[in-house]
Parts: C-alpha cells; structure tokens; sequence
C-alpha cells in the first residue's frame, strides 16, 4: 500500500531505518513542517482502548491506566511516532508535547519508556544517539527514573 506523505500536519518520510528493528515497520516517522516552541501541543493521540492482553496493543499503545492503554489508529500521528532515547517530544494525557524549540525539518521523537509500563514489553534501540539505552524498558524497569516528562499516569502510580 502507498503510504500518505503528511499526517496531522506533519510530513511524513523515512526516518533511515535507525528505528526499523521490528518486523513489518518500514521506518517512517514525522517530521516538523515547520519551526515549534518548546510545550507546544503537536497533536493528539487517536485511537481504541485496550487491555494489557488485547492482541490489538502493539509497542505503540500508549498507557492511560494500570491496564488500559490507548493504541493508536493505523497511519494517525501516532502510529509514525517514533521513539529515541533522546526524545524531542514527550506524551502527556493523550496529547504529544514539545519538550524543546523543535526546528521545522527535525524528526519527532519520543522516549516510549515515558509513557509505557506494560512489564512483558521491551524493544531494541538503534536510534544511534549518544544516551542510547539499546534495549527500551517498560518506565519502572528503567535505572534512572527521573519523573521529568513521563506521562502523568505513570508518574502518579510509580
Ligand atoms: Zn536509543
């Protein structure tokens, strides 16, 4: 299937298979089409709900309860979020957030152990960056739990 070019305002285009570890991803992400300001709401997420058990719940689903997650709608905002463990953008109920000046051209990219706790989950890391942790962690797996940009829900019951 041909994938749309833009998304929610966003441009869509290969992110250089630095994220590509999982099967059948073909390594799109979003990209800025133009400058953003640090707190800014970049969108919203778009989705079903699920349990922690439903086969609908993939590495994207988002947690919004002790087992209730939010998985995104195929080819939303969403679904093209890609993760790095030095995130520009954060996920805070629902929304995605401008943790910084977001320059227009820059890729979005969030840490996906700050909004995710599902135990049995966890995905390696290629994004290459200097702080990578190489294996991502459910949030309460991970060494250093600083509370700073973590969804509320997980940072109200951790
Ligand atoms: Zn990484």
């Amino acid at each position: 299937m041909r994938y749309p070019r833009e998304v929610e305002g966003f441009t869509i285009r290969q992110a250089g298979g630095k994220y590509g570890t999982i099967k059948g991803d073909k390594g799109y992400g979003i990209f800025a089409k133009r400058d953003h300001r640090k707190g800014e709401v970049l969108g919203e997420v778009i989705g079903r709900k699920v349990h922690g058990s439903d086969s609908f719940l993939t590495h994207r689903g988002i947690q919004v309860g002790k087992d209730r997650f939010i998985e995104p709608r195929r080819f939303s905002l969403f679904f093209y979020l890609n993760h790095s463990c030095k995130p520009n953008a954060y996920v805070d109920s629902g929304q995605l957030i401008a943790r910084r000046d977001i320059r227009r051209g820059e890729e979005i990219v969030a840490d996906y152990s700050l909004f995710t706790d599902f135990s049995s989950w966890d995905m390696v890391c290629g994004c290459r960056t200097r702080s990578c942790r190489k294996l991502i962690l459910p949030f309460s797996k991970l060494r250093k739990r600083s509370k700073r940009f973590v969804s509320s829900y997980l940072s109200n019951n951790s």
